[in-house]
């Protein structure tokens, strides 16, 4: 158990679960609930992953306050394949999609966009490294976008949207992979938001995805079934055999996030630990935010020390004592610490002091 042996993983992902999550599926590996089988052997047709399907996106919705007119999807192929999923059912020739850029994320998503349809660049902080978010005044949105793309959260440079963009009556979408369910969702101003599991849902392997209802009607049948959203809802994600794996430890990860207190309640705790280790990079001039003020993220930290040597030596007496994952993405390189909802609040309380610690030895 990570936690329990001091071991913290900022790993930007896969990355952290939660330590009693892991104990349960341990304790029900061999022996599901007294099926006498483990959930790895189990028919994604049998009754017990039919109750989990049910009760999951019961939970789900519950979790996130998501209506009736909304359907949930678990799916395969990781974020990367809903880059193409999403233009090969809601985009249509003569329609151009909106994209905002705001990192290597939304790049690979217009880049897969543009072999389907129409893209227009509606934003972007290229210019400037992706080391902030667009104002809204500096958008420029059509109101006739097919629909409206924007990555919440940068997993690379540090940087979130602290409130989702203005894109009027068009829907608008979002990939989600590295901060969803870390704070409340207005899941009504989107029309289809998606998220891999393995920032801060479960293992690698599940794509969870929201769509709104009106939109499956744009699903030509022409695509291929398993990617083809309509088909995909009328199933219930059982068109083809789901990750039954990663679906059932989603399912506990969304009942402990429950516990925390909701999505209110684990916002409230992110952004006690993202304050307690941004203090430490606004204390002093030894350690420099990559991140703007205004655009900083509470999931994925980033900063630099003074010379790339020292930041070689941080993340290495990092990892010595049991921090591990910190070092940089080899883009920005520096120091990424990933406090995703699962890194207790001891995990940043300790990267805070080993900051003062080692800028007393180094700085
Ligand atoms: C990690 C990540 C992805 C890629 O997810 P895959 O599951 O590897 O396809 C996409 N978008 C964001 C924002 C991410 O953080």
């Amino acid at each position: 158990m990570s936690q329990s042996s001091q071991v913290f993983n900022f790993s930007a992902g896969p990355a952290v679960l939660p330590a009693s999550v892991l104990e349960i599926v341990q304790q029900d590996l061999l022996n599901l609930a007294d099926s006498g089988m483990s959930i790895l052997e189990m028919s994604h047709r049998s009754r017990t992953v039919d109750q989990l399907l049910h009760d999951v996106e019961t939970d789900v919705r519950a979790l996130a306050g998501i209506p009736e007119n909304y359907s949930v999807l678990f799916l395969q192929g990781g974020a990367s394949l809903q880059f193409s999923m999403l233009p090969m059912n809601l985009l249509s020739v003569d329609q151009p999609a909106d994209y905002l850029v705001t990192g290597v994320w939304s790049q690979k998503a217009v880049h897969e966009a543009e072999k389907v349809g129409a893209v227009r660049i509606a934003g972007s902080t290229e210019s400037e490294g992706f080391i902030r978010i667009p104002r809204q005044d500096e958008l420029s949105c059509s109101p006739n976008a097919a629909y409206a793309h924007f990555t919440s959260n940068n997993t690379i440079y540090g940087t979130q949207w602290q409130d989702a963009p203005d894109v009027g009556t068009v829907p608008l979408v979002s990939d989600m992979s590295s901060d969803i369910f870390s704070r409340p969702l207005n899941i009504e101003r989107y029309g289809f938001a998606y998220a891999s599991a393995q920032k801060n849902l479960g293992p690698a392997g599940l794509t969870l995805v929201i769509i709104r209802n009106d939109l499956l009607e744009r699903s030509s049948r022409s695509l291929p079934s398993v990617m083809n959203y309509a088909t995909l809802v009328k199933h219930g994600s059982r068109y083809n055999t789901p990750p039954v794996f990663g679906i059932y430890v989603l399912h506990l990860v969304v009942r402990w996030l429950q516990e925390q207190g909701g999505l209110a309640g684990i916002a409230r705790r992110n952004e006690r630990k993202a304050a307690k280790v941004y203090a430490e990079i606004d204390r002093t001039e030894f350690y420099q935010g990559i991140a703007t003020d205004d655009s900083r993220s509470f999931m994925n930290i980033t900063f630099k020390l003074p010379t790339k040597s020292l930041d070689e030596v941080f993340s290495q007496e990092a990892a010595k004592v049991g921090l591990l994952g910190i070092a940089g993405h080899r883009l920005l390189e520096g120091q990424r610490a990933s406090l995703y909802n699962a890194m207790p609040e001891s995990g940043a309380v300790t990267l805070a002091s080993f900051m003062r610690d080692f800028e007393r030895r180094h700085g």
